[in-house]
């Protein structure tokens, strides 16, 4: 039986992962002493995996008793099923095409099968050949499968229950279910088993509520800091020219991003402009059809299109881990929100953008819908969440300060990731103007805007103001020093610290308050923050050797997006994002190599190692990076085919494919070792491949294999191309 001498190791083979992130060593510890758990944890902070290795897995007993110290010592195999509840069919689905693609046997059970499709995988958890299964909590439940499951109980053992998006048993959630309420039965059905409940919904309420609707049994609890350190948050001024300042943003950035609007019609617009200007972008909201939103869907999350233009019914249930950018054109409704709608940035823990559009002009018109609001208690609560939007936009402290602060953690602020940590705003006084603005407004009687009230400032001579003798008042052309946009920003600001009321009956109208008074008292000074542009924070930077890594990763995406097409799965299931980066970092030129780097699993080495390892050499020949010095294990190959084994031969000796023994004689004759290519490939193919190359260059392997067509395998064309290589360097 397979054994892991640790948790590391285990994790190493079946994901690929160096390291544990943090919090999940001990949850995984907890799950394999069979204890019930609640986890809550930011999105992309790493929950699946918290039951999923415990799937695999249970302590080796040593003696008969489990060892005390920990896990430090070995894991082995487990029997029997983990059953995860997952609210939504797409994220199943991309879930266990994830772990298939790991090599680990899961499935899912919806409605989305036909009749036999379902026995038959049926049958396969009867045979005890699943580890995980996903299903949708009404299934779960339900009265035909319920015999299933006891049978299931009976012949091989249910393990564990896993509940993702536990926050939907509560209806104090964003996104209460109801029939997730119906969950509460398993812990009656089966009291034995354990039970783990995962959220990213931060709220003691919800918590505690999770604990109550499952039956929890002193439940273990796991809070993770909300923090989400790689993302990087930014508020831009809305500009007038509003949607060229959104084009240069998505033109600046790289990778997939989401841009949230408020209304279906401008989702549309966007999209549509967007398109025109070359960017690949679809619309999403709840306005097109089931079929034109979920089509929209998978063309993002298989890269077909860059840019999802959406309302926020774009959002849950998007498993897209790469996304790199998420822009609110408009303001969201509230902090949390906020937080949730940007957070389906950087997932993949990797940087990312998440840049909101700031723009004035909203603010009454959110004011407006609010107040139209019938219910006065409703109305509070959205103006208090509008309110704290703003102190969040126009707030000049560390962003993640204000923001986990609304989640009740304390942040020590400081955080160099975020605009006002690295450009901070300089902040000025400006109380003297403050006080000619508002004296302005009282002469005006509170009885107009913020327009009309710097066109008196500024001494406008438009008709509106000598039709109320405004021209007259002594304020009257005091403020021409200053721009009409500074003006504006200085108004924004009183209204955003609380220093002047704005009323809004169709049209707004500045009130002066207690604070305002103060002000003109002369009791109270005014700072305001000084806004100025900042271009988001660009990923990429200029370093010759960070420029080669940047071509070599985007090499390697394309790569990935073929090969993902190829297999009808979207590319991150390949390979993450980090992965393809740590394989442009380190250019690794043999398979061993390649199977080194965090994220690459036997499987997958297996499947995919060929096509990336030929990728980065073909690059590296063209940079004339220098290549190695044949490593042992290329000698060995060496000896072997010297002592003239063939390659399935030597493939059988070293208990490598042959595939591999291709790959290492390749190599060798790149490195000008006695290999003679005519022992491998016979000079007629060799010919016709010669002649590939001469058309289409020696870079892609892949390409070459297009162009010679199927008759034609990897292993020849390598092995020519090596010898091209090494005749033509
Ligand atoms: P959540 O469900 O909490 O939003 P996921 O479970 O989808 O997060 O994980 C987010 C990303 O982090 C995935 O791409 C996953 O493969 C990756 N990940 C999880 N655990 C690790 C780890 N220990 N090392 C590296 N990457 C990890
Ligand atoms: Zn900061």
């Amino acid at each position: 039986m397979q054994q892991f001498n640790s948790l590391e190791e285990a994790l190493k083979h079946f994901f690929g992962y160096d390291s544990f992130r943090p919090g999940q060593r001990q949850i995984v510890e907890q799950a394999l002493s069979n204890r019930d758990l609640l986890i809550i944890m930011p999105t992309g902070g790493g929950k699946s995996l918290c039951f999923q290795l415990p799937a695999l897995l249970k302590p080796d007993l040593i003696n008969g008793k489990e060892h005390s110290l920990g896990f430090t010592l070995p894991v082995i195999p487990k029997p029997g099923l983990t059953v995860v509840v997952s609210p939504l069919i797409a994220l199943m689905q991309d879930q266990v095409a994830g772990l298939q693609d790991n090599g680990i046997r899961a499935t899912f059970l919806n409605s989305s099968l036909s009749l036999p499709e379902v026995r038959s995988r049926q049958a396969a958890i009867l045979k005890g050949k699943i580890k995980l299964l996903y299903l949708a909590p009404e299934r779960l439940l339900g009265e035909r499968f319920a015999p299933f499951l006891e049978t299931v109980r009976s012949q091989i053992g249910i393990s564990a229950f896993a509940i993702d998006e536990a926050h939907c048993v509560s209806d104090w959630g964003h996104d209460f279910r109801p029939e997730y309420r119906q969950l509460k039965q398993l812990r009656q059905r089966y009291p034995d088993v354990p039970m783990m409940a995962l959220t990213a919904t931060a709220t003691k309420r919800v918590q505690q509520d999770i604990i109550q609707q499952l039956g929890l049994r002193q439940a273990e609890t796991h809070l993770a800091s909300f923090n989400r350190p790689n993302l990087y948050y930014e508020v831009q001024p809305k500009q007038r020219q509003s949607y060229n300042q959104l084009f240069k943003t998505i033109k600046s950035s790289r990778g997939s991003g989401i841009v949230y609007c408020l209304s279906r019609r401008s989702v549309d617009e966007i999209a549509f402009r967007l398109q025109k200007d070359g960017i690949l972008a679809l619309p999403y909201h709840a306005g097109m059809s089931d079929k034109d939103r979920e089509s929209n869907q998978t063309r993002f999350i298989r890269d077909d299109v860059q840019v999802m233009v959406a309302t926020i019914a774009f959002g849950m249930g998007i498993n897209k881990p790469d996304v790199r950018f998420v822009i609110h054109y408009d303001l969201p409704r509230s902090l949390e929100n906020y937080y949730q709608e940007s957070g389906r940035a950087g997932r993949d823990s990797e940087p990312a953008n998440c840049t909101l559009f700031l723009s004035a002009g909203d603010i009454p018109r959110l004011k407006y819908f609010i107040e139209q609001k019938p219910d006065p208690k409703e109305q509070q609560v959205a103006m208090q969440q509008l309110r704290q939007v703003i102190d969040y936009a126009e707030g000049t402290n560390c962003r993640r300060t204000i923001m986990l602060r609304y989640f009740g953690e304390r942040f020590k602020g400081n955080c160099q990731n975020c605009d006002n940590c690295c450009h901070p705003k300089p902040v000025e006084d400006w109380t003297i103007e403050a006080q000619k603005f508002l004296s302005c407004v009282a002469r005006c009687r509170e009885r107009f805007g913020m327009r009309h009230i710097i066109d008196v400032l500024r001494g406008s001579r438009r008709k509106k103001i000598e039709q109320y003798g405004h021209h007259l008042l002594s304020t009257y052309g005091i403020g021409k020093d200053k721009s009409i946009d500074e003006w504006k920003m200085l108004a924004r600001s009183l209204l955003h610290q609380g220093l002047v009321d704005e009323t809004n009956d169709g049209f707004s109208v500045l009130k002066l308050n207690k604070l305002s008074w103060e002000i003109l008292r002369k009791q109270r000074s005014v700072e305001i923050a000084v806004n100025r542009t900042t271009a988001a924070k660009t990923i990429v930077t200029t370093n010759p050797r960070t420029a080669e890594i940047e071509i070599l990763f985007e090499k390697l995406r394309k790569l990935r997006k073929h090969l993902a097409d190829a297999n009808s799965v979207p590319p991150y299931v390949i390979f993450a994002d980090s992965t393809l980066k740590l394989m442009a970092q380190s250019q690794p030129k043999t398979l061993e190599d390649f199977g080194k780097i965090s994220g690459v699993v036997t499987h997958k080495l297996t499947q995919y190692g060929e096509y990336f390892v030929s990728e980065i050499r073909a690059f590296c020949q063209e940079q004339k990076l220098p290549v190695p010095l044949p490593a042992s294990t290329q000698m060995k190959t060496l000896q072997f085919y010297q002592q003239g084994l063939s390659v399935t031969e030597i493939a059988q000796k070293r208990g490598f494919t042959s595939g591999t023994i291709v790959t290492h004689l390749s190599e060798l004759i790149e490195m000008k070792q006695p290999v003679d290519l005519n022992s491998l490939v016979s000079p007629e193919r060799q010919k016709s491949i010669f002649k590939a190359i001469q058309s289409i260059g020696a870079d892609s392997l892949r390409s070459l294999r297009e162009y010679l067509g199927e008759d034609y395998s990897y292993e020849e064309i390598r092995l020519v191309r090596s010898w091209w290589l090494r005749e033509n360097s």
